[in-house]
């Protein structure tokens, strides 16, 4: 299908290339533009720039660019088509009738993000209604997640019910095929049969940037094992290219310009508590690159908080090395030994939180500081291998 040039016309004027590249590139004013770090190759000194009077971008490192359509089509990898048909949404212009042309994709989609959605509020009413719920609630107490975290984060309790679940959709009209896809239940050993994911434990619903619930992370309450399950891999729901809480974060972490990236839920849960909202978490180990080119879309300065002990220490040093390599700005907040983020903030407090933030460390530093208490610096020996290591 062939789009008239005034219809194109018409959604680039109602479009300011400024600001739909913003959403995906930290730009800052320069002269009568804008420039940022390029996301179409590595860079540390930013030589991308956007124009709001030619409203063209223009990189000087990789000779990337073009106008808005173009942006978004090499940026999201879309079509032509596909890149009309965002802009003329996000700008209220209306395409000619192509009802035939509406994706299935999208339709499937949709269907899955109500199906999560039904879930989430489903996982909520256990938490409030049942016995076993408030078990849960003790927990949150005990963790120091206060009422309006779980309101605002939409916590929940699965039941330990084989198909509580996959009864209450079913009876919503979804199917065993829709809900497998899902990612929320699963075939059994007996033929014919099917089980809930998620029993007996607490739920985190994630969500996506635009706060829509793609899947959910489930917690034991006791120390049997596995700890956490989370959703797998589904239509609407990639683990390696999400950040928890980003959602809630974007407003703060371009007010302040720096994230602060912490490992696991609660961490994220309590920090925002003490109203440090600029913070989102891994939810594993180490940061990919789909999560740093994610970050790159609202700051170039990050803060790894990452528990302070041997497995946490290794995750920062490999995310560390990313975030450089993809030419962000990098420090470690240097928490005491066996803290993590949450359990710093609830028993020492904001302000001391603070203050690790405005002294944190560099990469150079915290790399130093791990290789002293490795080898120590009192023999000969131990300064010869710190000084081979670091260079
Ligand atoms: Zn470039």
């Amino acid at each position: 299908m062939r789009f008239s040039s005034d219809l194109l016309e018409d959604i680039r004027n109602r479009c300011d290339i400024v600001d739909i590249i913003s959403e995906y590139v930290h730009l800052k004013t320069a002269g009568k533009g804008f420039k940022g770090l390029c996301p179409f190759h590595g860079e540390k000194t930013p030589s991308f720039t956007v124009s709001p009077e030619k409203q063209l971008f223009h990189c000087f490192g990789c000779g990337e660019g073009g106008n808005v359509f173009n942006f978004l089509m090499k940026y999201e990898k879309l079509s032509f088509f596909e890149a009309v048909k965002m802009l003329a949404k996000k700008s209220g212009t209306l395409l000619p009738a192509d009802e035939e042309k509406e994706n299935f994709l999208d339709r499937e989609k949709e269907r899955l993000y109500k199906l999560n959605n039904l879930a989430a509020n489903y996982y909520r009413e256990c938490l409030s209604r049942t016995d076993q719920g408030k078990k849960v609630k003790n927990y949150f107490k005990k963790r120091g997640i206060n009422d309006s975290s779980v309101e605002k984060y939409r916590l929940g309790y699965a039941p330990s019910s084989w198909d509580a679940l996959t009864n209450f959709l079913k009876k919503k009209g979804y199917s065993y095929e829709e809900l497998i896809k899902a990612g929320i239940i699963k075939k059994s050993k007996i033929e014919g049969n099917y089980i809930d994911c998620f029993r007996d434990r607490i739920i985190f619903p994630i969500f996506n940037l635009s706060g829509r619930v793609i899947g959910f992370g489930g917690r034991v309450l006791d120390n049997s094992l596995p700890k956490y399950i989370n959703s797998p891999e589904t239509l609407v729901y990639n683990k390696g290219s999400n950040l928890y809480s980003l959602n809630f974060a974007k407003e703060d972490i371009r007010k302040k310009n720096y994230l602060i990236v912490v490992e696991g839920y609660t961490d994220v849960l309590v920090t925002q508590q003490y109203e440090f909202h600029n913070v989102a978490a891994s939810l594993g180990t180490a940061l990919t690159t789909k999560q740093i080119d994610l970050i790159k879309r609202f700051t170039d300065t990050v803060l790894i908080a990452y528990d302070a002990d041997s497995a946490g220490n290794m995750a920062t040093l490999r995310s560390l090395d990313l975030l450089v390599k993809a030419g962000l700005n990098v420090k470690v907040i240097d928490l005491p030994q066996d803290y993590d983020p949450a359990d710093f903030l609830i028993k020492k407090g904001g302000k001391p939180f603070q203050d690790l933030i405005e002294r944190s460390f560099s990469l150079v530093d915290y790399k130093l500081k791990l290789l002293c208490s490795k080898y120590g610096i009192k023999s000969i020996e131990g300064k010869v291998k710190i000084i081979k290591e670091i260079i």
